[in-house]
């Protein structure tokens, strides 16, 4: 299906913002029509969304840009990060880094990269410790020939 990214972020920021009562800080700079499945992509921004909201006190942000042949969609959080060893465990179903065990189940990440194959997308997710560092993740869509951007 024919979606259009700008709209589709704004929709998704908004109900985030007011089921959390937190801010997101959206940069979208234009309409970008893209195809892709809807219903998986605001899936895939809520699990981003929400691990940002846990992990972080500050404001989430989200970003779009181009990224070649892809759209990257970023988001990304001012909080308590991860070390790299945990990075690389962090897509494992049922995993949570030790000192940061909230209400979650270690499910989240692992659904992300199922929804990502689905959408043939692909993410990157990257990460330091320390103040003022914090996390990104990065969903990267395929844009499809005609959609200039
Ligand atoms: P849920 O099942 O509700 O998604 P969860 O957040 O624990 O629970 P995942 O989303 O799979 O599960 O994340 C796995 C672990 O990765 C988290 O428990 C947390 O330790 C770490 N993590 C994920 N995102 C972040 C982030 N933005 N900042 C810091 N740590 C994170």
């Amino acid at each position: 299906e024919s979606v259009e990214l700008s709209q589709l972020l704004q929709t998704t920021v908004a109900s985030f913002e007011k089921a959390y009562q937190r801010r997101v800080e959206l940069s979208c700079p234009q309409e970008l029509h893209l195809i892709t499945d809807e219903q998986k992509l605001k899936q895939l921004l809520y699990i981003f969304m929400d691990n940002a909201r846990k992990y972080s006190e500050e404001a989430i942000e989200v970003h779009v840009e181009k990224a070649g042949k892809h759209v990257a969609i970023r988001v990304m959080d001012r909080g308590i990060g991860m070390s790299q060893k945990d990075l690389e465990k962090v897509f494992d179903r049922f995993y949570q880094v030790e000192e940061s065990r909230t209400e979650g189940y270690g499910l989240g990440l692992s659904l992300a990269e199922e929804l990502a194959h689905a959408l043939k997308a692909d993410i990157q997710l990257s990460s330091e410790k320390g103040k003022g560092k914090g996390t990104t993740a990065t969903i990267l869509l395929p844009l499809s020939e005609d959609s200039h951007f």
